[in-house]
């Protein structure tokens, strides 16, 4: 058992793990253990219908932000805000139903019905649009421009789903979206569960900071704030920049290195929550390996 572990350790290792996703670091604070089993023993947790609808809304965002000029360009001075909000709706809506379809395999094989998912997303995704048309008409009232103008000075624009890598951080990574203020660049997460009392859940905090490091270098910027969108209860919190931050990635990188080269498997993170942990010893019956389908 053990040598088998070690040859696919060795494989991972000359396959390349020379970055590791941002999402890796965070899964390390959350679990070693977990992470161990995922990059060293290429083990994986079979598709639950969570992460299907988070990658259902992934789409549904990035769809929506690809249509945003077609949408802006459409805005004109004899349009009111009602007509304005009812555009954006209704495209909001059709990238969901279209979303929806072509998730329809991935549905299907975890036996959920297609409606029920559009309108259990229906709600949030229909706040995101009306968020966007008030941002859109506000700075085309303030500014008073409509249109093609419209859409070249409008700020912020948005970058989303933005791929981004850095050997010397060794991380890589891809943004939900990014606001473009000018030279000013935002990294903003959209989060589906629930708002801590204040600030931001700590793991989310390591996230922006390495995407805001990855920016930096990126954009040759220095990223001043995050943001992350507590979507069920409309709530936006900041995390402004600080040193300690990137020490905290810094660490965290140089901490999943380690872990990789670890020889035995963690022990169990202890989390009453933790899925992969709740497996036991018995782990390789629940989780599938690398080849899934996802
Ligand atoms: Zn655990």
């Amino acid at each position: 058992m053990r040598a088998t572990y070690i040859k696919e350790k060795v494989e991972t290792l000359v396959m390349g793990t020379k970055l590791i996703s941002v999402t890796d670091m965070c899964s390390y604070k959350f679990c070693k253990r977990g992470l161990y089993l995922k990059k060293v023993l290429g083990f994986r947790e079979p598709l639950k219908p969570v992460m299907l609808l988070g990658s259902i809304r992934h789409k549904v965002y990035d769809d929506a932000n690809n249509k945003e000029e077609e949408l802006v360009k459409q805005v004109t001075s004899d349009l009111n805000r009602q007509e304005i909000v009812q555009m954006f709706s209704n495209a909001y809506n059709a990238i969901l139903n279209k979303s929806v379809y072509n998730f329809t395999p991935q549905l299907e094989s975890l036996e959920m019905d297609k409606n029920e998912v559009t309108e259990q997303m229906c709600e949030t995704v229909s706040l995101q649009s009306q968020n966007r048309a008030d941002e859109i008409i506000s700075f085309s009232s303030k500014e008073k421009l409509f249109g093609q103008e419209l859409w070249e000075k409008l700020t912020p624009k948005i970058l989303s789903e933005l791929r981004i890598s850095s050997d010397k951080l060794r991380l890589k990574g891809i943004v939900d979206r990014i606001e473009v203020h000018g030279n000013e660049y935002v990294p903003v997460e959209i989060k589906t569960g629930k708002a801590p009392f204040e600030g931001v859940w700590p793991d989310h905090r390591l996230q922006l900071s390495a995407y805001a490091m990855l920016l930096n270098e990126k954009f040759k910027v220095k990223i001043k704030e995050a943001l992350v969108k507590y979507v069920k209860t409309d709530q936006t919190r900041q995390i402004v920049m600080n040193p300690f931050m990137e020490h905290e990635v810094t660490t965290a990188v140089n901490d999943v290195f380690n872990l990789i080269e670890q020889k035995d498997i963690p022990d169990f993170c202890g989390k009453s929550y933790c899925s992969i942990c709740s497996f036991g010893d018995e782990y390789e019956k629940h989780l599938v390996k690398k080849t899934a389908a996802y």
